[in-house]
């Protein structure tokens, strides 16, 4: 709450999604005067009344201390925004559809409409990157920036869904891609005011080039999705000799040099992120004539989709014929729990995929219901687990909220037409399942 030795800066962030909107309501909550500005006026309209537009834990109470600071506003018009030093670009970077690679048009658009903001002003002013791009993105748009005056900064953002408002206060480092020379100077001065906070709490700040710092993004995630494909291709070969992933990835991770973390096999990764940046980063590795300093990274993908296709074979195993019909419920539908975030999430694509071969699917969240609805109203939704068991046939944890995980299987075995569980994320005890009645499958485990 206190700034130290900052300067307070006049900030704009365009784009008020899972990472705008945190990123405004952090700055503000940091004594910056802050303006979120979204093409989306119902999102507008939902934030400037508080009401958080998605499930972030600690973000509604952090939302409402800084509206009601009078340090935070929310506009569609970004002509609210002329009197602005910062600009955060936090607009979206999804997939193409039909291609591996990123979708730069909203990037593109907003800087545009910043550079057409600034020139109008006539002040100096720093915009400022945080959206994951392809490397070359801030090399392509900094003359745009430059045309008007202002300087570009490419500062990455790593936070992660369900622990958005720590990260973003108390990241692990901050990395800023800067150009050369004075400007570039001028302008990292402008951007350590608004992070003054961070940088006395020696949070350690990187300054690199644009490429570096786009790649330290991308190269991040590719490690974190390589690390999760590895331990669940370990997986696939534990299924076919009878040994156990888990017990495997316990004891490589004792290796510090390996670690414990991102090493739980099961249906794999999902989400607005990874997904998505690997396949960008491959695309634009390709284009740059690097083919194969990314073929693992193709495989990871393959090994991660390859999951999801066990989990829909299992229950064809132990279905047999009786699959079209039978009642399934499907335990999560966010990527991953603390987060209602449905983009590319491993257990909607399994619910789809068996509702497709004609199993009566019904999915339970306690956060993603509303957006399952409104994205996904083909697929059946109960508020509760008990009402989700209730006759099931086959049981599937896709996603490892608490609530799943300490179920108990007693109780659980009761509601049941058949006590059969696919473990989809190697999160519940085998042997005390068992002992309950259950038939229990789990991903890399005997
Ligand atoms: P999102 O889709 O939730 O939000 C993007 C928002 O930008 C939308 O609300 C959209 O309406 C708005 N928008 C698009 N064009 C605009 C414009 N010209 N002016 C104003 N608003 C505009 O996406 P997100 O998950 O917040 O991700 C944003 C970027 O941050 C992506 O590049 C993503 O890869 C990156 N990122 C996301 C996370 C995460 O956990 N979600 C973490 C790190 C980095």
């Amino acid at each position: 709450q206190c700034l130290g030795y900052g300067v307070l800066v006049r900030i704009a962030v365009i784009g008020c999604g899972y990472l705008g909107a945190v990123h405004a309501a952090c700055m503000a909550d940091l004594g910056h005067d802050v303006v979120g500005v979204d093409l989306d006026p119902g999102r507008i309209a939902a934030l400037a009344a508080g009401r958080a537009p998605f499930h972030e834990p600690g973000f509604p109470e952090l939302l409402g201390r800084a509206l009601s600071s009078g340090r935070l506003t929310f506009t569609t018009d970004l002509e609210e925004a002329a009197r602005v030093r910062v600009f955060f670009l936090c607009v979206g970077t999804p997939q193409l559809p039909g291609s591996n690679a990123a979708d730069l048009s909203f990037v593109d658009d907003a800087v545009r409409s910043v550079a057409a903001l600034v020139a109008a002003s006539g002040r100096t002013a720093v915009v400022v990157g945080k959206s994951t791009v392809p490397v070359g993105t801030a090399a392509r748009l900094a003359p745009l920036v430059e045309a008007v005056g202002a300087t570009l900064i490419w500062n990455p953002e790593f936070l992660r869904e369900g622990y958005a408002v720590r990260d973003t206060l108390t990241p692990n480092r901050i990395v800023y891609g800067l150009p050369d020379g004075e400007d570039g100077a001028a302008a990292q001065e402008i951007l350590d005011d608004v992070y003054a906070d961070q940088l006395r709490r020696q949070i350690p700040r990187l300054t690199t080039d644009y490429a570096t710092a786009e790649l330290v993004k991308v190269a991040a995630n590719s490690f974190l999705a390589t690390k999760i494909s590895f331990i669940n291709a370990m997986a696939e070969i534990c299924e076919l000799t009878g040994a156990d992933v888990t017990q495997l990835a316990g004891a490589i991770g004792m290796d510090d040099r390996i670690g414990k973390k991102f090493l739980q096999a099961g249906i794999g990764f999902g989400g607005g992120c990874l997904p998505k940046d690997i396949r960008a980063f491959t695309a634009r590795a390709e284009e740059l004539g690097a083919h194969e300093s990314v073929g693992f990274l193709r495989e990871v993908d393959k090994i991660n989709l390859r999951r999801r296709d066990r989990v829909v074979d299992l229950a064809k195993q132990v279905l047999g014929e009786r699959l079209v019909g039978a009642r399934v419920a499907v335990l999560g539908a966010a990527f991953k729990p603390h987060s209602d975030d449905l983009r590319d999430s491993p257990a909607v694509d399994i619910a789809t995929r068996l509702q497709g071969l004609g199993a009566d699917v019904v999915v339970t969240d306690p956060a993603a219901l509303p957006l399952l609805a409104r994205l996904h109203p083909a697929l059946s939704q109960a508020e509760q687990a008990e009402d989700a068991l209730r006759d099931a046939d086959l049981v599937v944890l896709a996603t490892e909220w608490r609530e799943y995980v300490v179920m108990d299987p007693y109780d659980a075995a009761e509601l049941v037409r058949t006590p059969v569980v696919i473990d989809g994320r190697n999160v519940l005890n085998p042997a005390r399942w068992r002992r309950a009645g259950w038939t229990y499958l789990g991903l890399g485990r005997p």
